[in-house]
């Protein structure tokens, strides 16, 4: 059986020690939100064996870790084509981000946008240092695909979710390391609408649920609210991105719908 259960970094046990090299294998970058989840169903659909990796960095709200769990248990339960390539899952702590950061994100402080139209959402080098300590691992489990969800079609203006960034990261890891690592970024030119249709066209209504009931983007933590496109407090800028992509995809879909009757 499966056991969906985060692995803590340096915990006791050999749960990844001496692995081979394995060049159909992938490491997703799993947060707990719509857009890595989507990566994940990226992965699994083109990958014999992924696994997943998550960042405990002191985060305000930590509903997005604690949903992992259960969108991994999901996906095995409800997708038996995607059961056996899921691997293991590793929880990294990264104690020394949050104080040194001043972010809505670290703090409890209101949300607001900057002159320069940045959200202080915004945690400096939060993603440059997911993707090195994903590299790091990726390097000790010889993996060579590390697959991420950052995105620059529709997004919060973050710079380190530009392709540029990725691009760079990609060079600078494999130089830093001597390795050969390939930053996929499968929903960098997708805009939300886009996302939800790349959810559907993975894994059907079933998967698009499995993001409504069970994924986490809302930067206020709010799970006791339910709309139509998940949960969360429906105004932070997360929850803007998430209901107008919704809005559209679903939009879309009535105009594709086929008539009953002619
Ligand atoms: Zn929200």
């Amino acid at each position: 059986m499966l056991d969906c259960r985060p692995k803590q970094l340096g915990a006791a046990g050999s749960w990844c020690a001496a692995l081979p090299k394995d060049d159909s294998a992938a490491l997703v970058l799993f947060s707990g939100g719509q857009d890595s989840t989507t990566c994940l169903a990226v992965a699994l659909n083109k990958y014999p064996r992924v696994e997943t990796i998550g960042f405990d960095y002191g985060q305000r709200h930590r509903v997005e870790l604690d949903q992992r769990e259960n969108i991994r248990r999901s996906l095995a339960e409800r997708f038996p084509a995607w059961r056996g390539r899921l691997g293991n899952d590793h929880l990294v702590p990264i104690g020394g981000l949050a104080p040194i950061s001043a972010t809505a994100m670290t703090a409890p402080i209101e949300i607001t946008t900057s002159e320069t139209g940045l959200p202080n959402t915004f945690v400096p080098g939060r993603n440059l240092l997911f993707l090195t300590f994903a590299a790091a691992f990726a390097y000790r489990l010889g993996i060579k695909r590390i697959i991420a969800g950052m995105c620059e079609s529709d997004f919060s203006g973050y710079p380190d979710c530009r392709d540029d960034t990725i691009k760079a990261m990609q060079i600078a890891l494999n130089l830093g390391m001597d390795a050969r690592f390939v930053l996929d970024t499968p929903l960098m030119w997708l805009d939300k609408a886009a996302t939800w249709s790349l959810a559907e066209a993975l894994g059907g209504p079933p998967f698009i649920e499995l993001i409504i009931e069970e994924t986490h983007t809302c930067y206020l933590g709010e799970r006791t609210v339910r709309h139509d496109w998940g949960y969360g407090c429906g105004t932070c800028p997360a929850c803007g991105l998430r209901a107008a992509g919704w809005r559209i995809f679903r939009e879309g879909r009535k105009q594709n719908a086929k008539p009953l009757v002619s």
